[in-house]
């Protein structure tokens, strides 16, 4: 090369470097109050983040060169949320920012949940690390898909003491591949069928790798209670920790019992069995249509005469997917019986023929005095049961509703005791002890939120509305939430048991 392409490269280099100052390496967030997700109080607290972690907590942290100010006064920062239910992987090849989990604030998602998973679990991860999405998973193993797998379509039954055994090796090979535990969904097929010994029996093998044992539990309307029992039987047996998932009383005739419900966990929490709860703060659940008869004779017009009757009415069922004529799609089934000149209960009988078991609903029918029982009581967690994009607001506000109207309307909870809600209890019951709390040499997984106006904004019909007053999420310690802006990072990992 000659003497001048040389120097022109010489040049070329140094205006490179004098116009491009260095990429920031860490972060600093001054001047927010710091809940660190123990319970503890509220404090002013400066925090520093170089690569994922957490490596200074103190006041008046003095900016370094080439490190990102976050100056946060007035706001919270918090640890970032955990959502302990969550079907937030769906759709997540498509939609890798995940958008609507990091705008409320979620930097972790449990999923696998209510008894289905990917299946083996090594999958899952790999599928993780190939779309590298911008919040953390981790999975549980599903009871259902495993069930399935091993009875095919004949599950409509006990299973036989050789099938648990194979159903016990595919366990045991999705604890060993990093899953947390083991989840079932005992209103659905196949879950259904289960005996509660074949759950213990599966339940022994992830007692061995200090997993846990989360439930939909077999019923959440008048018989919750034994059905609550039947999980803690579940973790008294192996010596595992239990999660009753989204606790509920959603028929009329159970409203009113939650406190005496939650008695019962209580209890077993004295006798050592480390179960809890989680629970989210919508009076309305979405579900298949088919849970509103429990009994499952679905040509059975009393049944669905009684599933009306404790749901209060059919104008209480708002259907959110039905394959045969999308028209319905968010009409009330009341709406629907009027159109076809029917009474409500030919119509869902005359649908569940057209359609099969797929029609989801959202059913409104929980009791706002339940729901903030069920919110103040220290065993319990927030979970969404959201999804990336769905017709149920849960999906896209729920961690922000629980602050809004939980903490600043209702006043039934404090910020600090809400947040542990979200974060450290959640981790410790997870046991991934390296997150959930702001402590020096903890993951940076952080949310930054002004207390005063945070909101979510979903409503039934009009679910897709992202919230308000979440400012900044920090995963991994890159910014995924920046000034309320989804960012181009895709810091989430696979969440493994222990790690
Ligand atoms: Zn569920």
């Amino acid at each position: 090369m000659t003497i001048r392409v040389f120097l022109l490269c010489l040049l070329a280099v140094f205006a490179q470097t004098s116009r491009q100052p260095a990429e920031p390496s860490g972060l600093l967030i001054k001047n927010a109050q710091l809940i660190d997700g123990t319970g503890a109080a509220a404090r002013r607290a400066d925090v520093r983040v170089a690569g994922d972690a957490i490596t200074e907590v103190g006041s008046g942290l003095a900016a370094r060169p080439n490190e990102r100010v976050i100056d946060a006064p007035g706001k919270v920062v918090a640890p970032g949320f955990i959502d302990m239910h969550s079907h937030a992987d769906r759709g997540m090849d498509d939609t890798p920012d995940v958008a609507t989990q990091v705008m409320q604030g979620i930097t972790t998602a449990v999923v696998g949940q209510d008894g289905g998973s990917e299946l083996p679990i090594v999958d899952f991860y790999e599928r993780l690390a190939r779309v590298k999405p911008a919040i953390n998973y981790a999975t549980s193993v599903g009871h259902g898909t495993v069930r399935k797998l091993v009875m095919g379509g004949d599950y409509k039954r006990a299973a036989t003491a050789a099938e648990i055994e194979t159903m016990k090796v595919l366990v045991d090979r999705g604890m060993r591949d990093g899953a947390i535990g083991l989840s079932s969904g005992l209103e659905y097929d196949p879950g259904f069928y289960s005996t509660t010994d074949e759950l213990v029996a599966l339940g022994s093998v992830v007692a061995k790798y200090g997993g846990i044992y989360s439930s939909h539990v077999r019923n959440e309307n008048e018989g919750a209670f034994d059905a609550w029992r039947e999980a803690i039987e579940v973790g008294r047996r192996n010596n595992i920790p239990v999660e009753i998932s989204h606790i509920k009383l959603a028929v009329k005739p159970a409203w009113g019992r939650a406190a005496e419900g939650l008695k019962i966990l209580e209890a077993a929490r004295r006798e050592g069995v480390k179960v809890m709860a989680d629970w989210y703060p919508y009076t309305y659940w979405q579900s298949s249509m088919y849970v509103l008869i429990e009994t499952r004779d679905w040509e059975n017009r009393a049944a669905w005469q009684k599933g009306f009757d404790d749901i209060g009415g059919p104008q209480n069922v708002l259907i959110t997917n039905y394959r045969p004529d999308p028209s319905y799609n968010g009409k009330t089934l009341a709406q629907i019986a009027a159109a076809r000149g029917q009474n409500a209960v030919t119509t869902a009988i005359e649908m569940m023929r057209e359609a099969g078991p797929g029609t989801g609903v959202i059913g409104t029918s929980m009791s706002e005095d339940d729901l903030t029982t069920f919110a103040k009581h220290p065993l319990v967690l927030i979970c969404s049961d959201g999804s990336l994009s769905g017709r149920h607001p849960r999906g896209y506000g729920t961690f922000p509703r629980v602050l809004a109207q939980y903490v600043r309307g209702l006043g039934v909870l404090s910020l600090p005791e809400a947040i542990a809600k979200m974060t450290g209890r959640s981790a410790a019951q997870l046991a991934i002890p390296d997150r959930g709390v702001v402590a020096v040499g903890k993951k940076a997984d952080l949310t930054i939120f002004d207390p005063a106006t945070v909101q979510d904004r979903g409503v039934p019909g009009n679910a897709a509305q992202a919230p308000v007053g979440i400012a900044h999420v920090i995963v991994n310690g890159q910014v995924v939430l920046d000034d309320g802006k989804v960012t181009d990072a895709r810091p989430g990992r696979g969440i493994k048991r222990g790690r």
